[in-house]
């Protein structure tokens, strides 16, 4: 089930100019003081959009709201290190379209009640919400409580499948707050990364179907979905391929990758084709 990261971008950055120029002149403290002489050289990075944090010639802000959406809900996104270094991002374009202070982003692979404070206060909050589907997880659909009374917290995991897993399972902070689920989301429009299952969600996704059940308002996912939408067009535009999650390339026969070895795999993508409810 565990997924490689998607190679497939159209956009990629540029690295940043020769380091070592910048060692060789260290070794010499004359050419090294000189070196302040000179111009800044310029970073052939490309310029990146500061707010929907796109290179600017693909920028997606067009598709943003003119102003940020008024939701009472504070998400908190932990994502794993290495989301954050991919080029298709999509929790850049969810902050965009939420006001500053009801994104909020940490980065790490593990958290704990010393280096993360604030959000152990907020897990051990009884308004606090993870969404992580499992047995253990009631569906937020089906929840008999009035979120636009009361407002919540919702902690999101921002990787692929097998990571958040892992961050799910390791960090005790997670197990504190109610489990919730999506039962009734839709089929993933985000088909530029492999997803195991048609059901599976980019963080994006998830954010806009949770917001819209406990804002009670519909509106919020077709907002959110908009820069998804024209990210996926855009990206197919230039040259990426669709990529059909991991369940639809078993059942059409499509699958081209040789079978694992491992048993337990196996069973997992024969459970894949078999069960209609996946
Ligand atoms: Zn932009």
């Amino acid at each position: 089930m565990s997924e490689s990261p998607s190679s497939h971008c159209a956009v990629s950055e540029a690295s940043t100019p020769g380091s070592g120029e910048v060692l060789a002149q260290e070794e010499d403290p004359e050419g090294f003081a000189d070196l302040s002489e000179l111009p800044v050289e310029v970073s052939e990075r490309r310029p990146t959009c500061l707010r929907c944090c796109r290179p600017v010639k693909v920028c997606l802000c067009p598709f943003l709201p003119a102003e940020p959406l008024d939701v009472s809900t504070c998400l908190y996104i932990v994502q794993h290190p290495a989301e954050e270094s991919r080029v298709l991002r999509t929790v850049p374009l969810l902050a965009a379209c939420l006001p500053k202070g009801k994104c909020k982003v940490l980065i790490g692979r593990r958290f704990s009640e010393e280096r993360h404070a604030e959000l152990a206060a907020v897990c051990r909050d009884a308004r606090t919400l993870v969404l992580y589907p499992g047995s253990d997880a009631e569906n937020l659909e089906d929840m008999d409580v009035d979120f636009t009374a009361t407002p919540h917290n919702v902690i999101i995991i921002d990787g692929t499948w097998s990571q958040a897993k892992d961050m799910f399972l390791r960090n005790a902070l997670f197990h504190l707050p109610k489990q919730v689920q999506l039962n009734s989301a839709p089929s993933s429009q985000y088909v530029i990364r492999t997803q195991p299952t048609n059901m599976c969600l980019s963080t994006l996704e998830c954010a806009a179907v949770t917001l819209s059940i406990m804002e009670k308002n519909q509106a919020i996912q077709e907002v959110l979905l908009r820069p998804l939408r024209a990210l996926c067009s855009f990206q197919l535009q230039h040259g990426a391929q669709v990529h059909h999650s991991k369940e639809h390339l078993l059942k059409s026969g499509l699958y081209d990758k040789p079978l694992p070895k491992n048993k337990r795999k196996i069973k997992r993508m024969q459970k894949l084709i078999t069960n209609q409810d996946v």
